[in-house]
Formats: structure tokens, sequence, C-alpha cells
């Protein structure tokens, strides 16, 4: 046999082989317009081996030209067969992926959505878990070309379709927060985030955005803001009463101090009385023992009773006068805020031999007033805690950390041990140090009132062996003050 017949033998078997291979591959089914042009090359194949077969075998060379002819057309189908598998290939990929990525999205507990560029409130596409969030079909969210604007809170409305606007013109990235109704009627809070997607030359194609519910979270940031006001409003109550009873206070003390010292000075009058006349010996004994000794001991008792109240409602109107007066709130050249209080306590400070050291210092905003307070108190702190066994030290230095102007005020006395850190900033709180200094445990509560009457803070970096770091962060700018004091200041 010549060897062109089993050449087209096996050519013929091939194809049958390759052709049940490719319809009944693994997992993969073709389109019918796939399968026709595998079935047309196939036939082809198949006709053309069949009329070399006859060619090659002998047994007639007629139908030679159409054997050339199918021959010739081969190729030309197996090109399309190729291109035809590999377009089916590229979209069933494409395809799984979108499936992939869809399903992914669809299970988040968020709402997707893409929108159109030209009308930015109309849904293109909208995830399923609009009927979840909102209770609409996705079919029956998209039909209305108005769902979106129309379901969103009439008093959120105008801010949300503003600002979709500004951020079209703008960038086109938009993110908003604002209340929705289900379609229950049911009020839920939104956050909204989306974005322009553009081609590779930056054309805009659609918009592509994300919702959840934040309704929780909005609850219980309502509720924190209420008890926070509740909290305010009784704070305010309970210093307007520690305000009037101090005030109210003031009378009934001056009177026991008055009447005290009175007392005192009948005592004197009576012992004199007692000397000129005559009386038994017994008796003028226990008398003079009780003017001497039992009524000015008591008397020394009331009196320094008095003074310690009398202190205690000097320093409790003085921290309500604080929390009353109003700020004026202003750009502070600290430097020199700090070079007019240590020009104050120039005495102190050269009876104390201690080194000042004042470094470049950041301005701040604030009340001038208060804040000359605040640094007063720190350092006249600095001085009074001082060690008695080595050359004082006191160091001021500032930086500007996250638009907050951080100051220090650094000292290498005594210390605080790190139990007391936050104690020491509370009402009359005063420690026991060895040597005995006097104060009445209000000049740290005071400082604290102040850096939070300015949205700042105050804490404490110290070790007993070495001295104490009072740092306080203030404002640097307008922008990290609270409205509140904004407010207060207009
Ligand atoms: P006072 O100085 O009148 O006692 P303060 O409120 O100013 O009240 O301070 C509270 C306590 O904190 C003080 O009694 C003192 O023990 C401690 N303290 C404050 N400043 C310093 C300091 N720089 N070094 C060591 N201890 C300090």
């Amino acid at each position: 046999m010549h060897p062109v017949v089993v050449f087209d033998f096996i050519f013929f078997v091939a194809s049958l082989i390759g052709l049940a291979i490719i319809l009944q591959g693994p997992g993969r089914t073709f389109k019918s317009g796939t399968k026709r042009l595998i079935a047309g090359l196939v036939l082809f194949n198949l006709i053309y081996s069949f009329l070399l077969g006859l060619e090659w075998s002998g047994i007639t060379t007629a139908m030679e030209t159409l054997e050339d002819f199918i021959g010739a057309l081969i190729p030309m189908w197996w090109a399309f067969v190729f291109y035809a598998i590999m377009q089916e290939i590229t979209t069933g990929d494409l395809a799984r992926s979108e499936d992939k990525y869809r399903t992914l999205v669809e299970q988040t507990p968020l709402v997707t959505y893409t929108a159109s560029i030209d009308d930015v409130r109309s849904s293109l596409y909208v995830s399923p878990q609009i009927k979840t969030m909102l209770g609409f079909e996705p079919e029956q969210w998209l039909e209305k070309a108005s769902s979106w604007a129309s379901q969103i809170h009439p008093d959120d409305r105008k801010r949300v379709l503003n600002k979709l606007k500004e951020s079209h013109q703008a960038n086109g990235n938009f993110v908003s927060e604002y209340r929705m109704f289900a379609k229950d009627k049911q009020q839920i809070w939104i956050h909204d985030e989306a974005a322009v997607v553009k081609d590779d030359s930056g054309k805009a194609l659609f918009i592509q955005g994300v919702m959840s519910d934040i309704t929780k979270r909005k609850l219980v940031e309502q509720e924190r803001e209420g008890l926070l006001k509740v909290l305010a409003s009784k704070n305010e109550e309970l210093e307007s009463i520690i305000y009037v009873s101090s005030h109210d206070f003031r009378t009934p003390l001056l009177n026991v101090q008055g009447y005290t010292s009175e007392l005192g000075d009948s005592c004197k009058q009576l012992k004199m009385l007692i000397s000129q006349i005559q009386i038994p010996e017994q008796i003028q004994k226990q008398l003079f023992s009780l003017l001497n000794e039992d009524i000015p001991t008591s008397l020394d008792f009331i009196n320094s009773g008095a003074k310690t109240l009398d202190t205690l409602q000097n320093g409790l109107l003085r921290l309500c006068r604080l929390g009353y007066a109003a700020l004026n709130i202003q750009p502070l050249d600290i430097n020199s805020l700090i070079c007019d209080v240590v020009r104050n306590m120039q005495y102190k400070i050269d009876n104390s031999g201690v080194t000042l050291n004042v470094g470049e210092l950041p301005e701040c905003i604030g009340d001038q007033e208060q804040i000359s307070q605040l640094f007063a108190n720190l350092l006249d702190n600095a001085i009074k805690y001082l060690d008695p066994n080595r050359k004082g030290m006191i160091k001021v230095t500032g930086k500007i950390y996250e638009k907050m102007s951080v100051y220090c005020v650094e000292d290498n006395g005594i210390g605080i041990a790190p139990e007391h850190f936050d104690k020491v900033f509370e009402v009359f709180y005063r420690l026991s140090p060895k040597l005995f200094v006097e104060g009445d445990g209000l000049g740290l509560s005071i400082v604290s009132r102040i850096a939070d009457r300015h949205d700042g803070k105050v804490w404490i970096e110290s070790d007993p062996e070495k001295g104490s770091r009072f740092y306080v962060s203030l404002p640097n700018s307008a922008e990290r003050l609270s409205s509140e004091r904004i407010l207060a200041k207009s």
C-alpha cells in the first residue's frame, strides 16, 4: 500500500478523535455557531481524506480537482475554528470572573450601585442588598429614575444633592451621610461613597458607589450627644449650686470669724475683771484655767476651722468663676506671654536660686488671661516643689503636633509617683511631701480646667528621683477648636 494512503488513514482517524475531544472535552460546552464551524471543519477533513484515499489507492483520479479545492479551503476553516474557540475562551473567562465579582459584591451587607454620568441621580445598576436595606426589589428601584433622590429625607435632600453637584463638578468623588426612607417608611441612616470610573484616556464612563446602613452607629452617636448635653447641663447646675452656696457661706463664716475674735477679747476682759474681785482662790484658779487654756484652745480650733473653710470656699469660687468667665479667643505669642508671667514671679525665681530656660515656643490660640494663669500655676509649682538637695532647673519647651501646640514645663524637683498622676488634677488634692509647702490643692485643677475649656489637654511624666514634666496641648489654629468655643468667642 502506498504510504500516503496510510498517512491519509491516520489523518482520518485523528480528525475523528479530535472531533470527539472537542465536543466532549471536560467541562467545556461550545456555542452552536462554534459547533457548526467545528463540524464543517471535520466534514471537510473527512471528505478531503476520503478523496485523497481514492486518488492514492488508485481507484479513481476523477475527483482530483474537488480534492484540491477542499484541501485549499481547510487552512481557512481552521482559522475560523481557532478564532471562534479563542473568543469563547476569552468571553467565558470574563463572564466567570464577572460572576465571581458579582457574587462577592452581592454577599457583602453593602449596596453597590452604578449611575449614569449624565444623570447622576438615576441608577444603572443596584445590587440585591437594596431589598434588605430599603425593602425595594432591584428592578423596582431601577424602574423609577428618581428612586434614590425621592427616598432621601426632605431635610437632607437639598444638602445631599448640592454636595453631589459640587463633587460632580470637581473630581467626581462623593461622600455623604444622610437619612433615607425605606419602603415601609422607616428612617435609615446611610453612608454613601461614590467615585467616577474612567477609561484609559480619562473619559468618565459611569459612577460607581457603595451605600451602607449606619443607623445603629448614628443612634449611638445621638444618644451619646444627648448624654453629653445632659452631663454639661448637670455640671452647670452643680457649678451654680457651688457658686451660690459658696457665696451664701461667706456671711455666716465672717460671723463665726468676727464673733470668735470678740469672744477672745471678752475672755481677756473677763480675766482682768476676775483679777480685780475677791473670790475664793480655788474658784479663781479654775476660772483662770478656763480663760487661759480651755477657751483659747477652743477658739484656736474654731479659728483654724473657719480659716480652712474660708480657703476652700475661696478656691471653689475661683474654680467656678473660671468656668463662667467668657473666653476672648485670639492668637497668642506664648514667648512674650511667658516673659510677662516670669516677670511677675521674678522675686520668687531669684529667691529660689533656680535656673529658668525658656525655648522658642510655638504660637497657640486661646484666652490670654487664662493661658497666662495656666503657665503661672505650672511655673509656680515647678518652683514650689524643687528638691532642696540640688540646684533647681526649670525648662519650658514647645512644638507643634497635629495642629496642636504642645508645651512642656520641666523641673528637676521632687517628682510625683505614677499613682498620683491623675489625682493631682483633682480639686483640693494635695500630696504630703516631706517638705512642707503652702498650697490649697487647686493649682493643677485650674490648669486642667483651663486646658479643657480650650479643647486642650494636660498630662504628666514624672520620676520621683529626677523631676517632672507637665505637658499642655492647646489649639494651634481655630480649626482645632470646637464650634462651641468658637461660638463662645464671638
Ligand atoms: P498645691 O500646689 O496647692 O498643693 P496643685 O493642684 O498645684 O496644688 O498641686 C497638687 C499636688 O501636686 C501638690 O500638692 C504637689 O504634691 C503635686 N505637684 C504639683 N506640681 C508639682 C511639681 N512640679 N513637682 C512635684 N509635685 C508637684
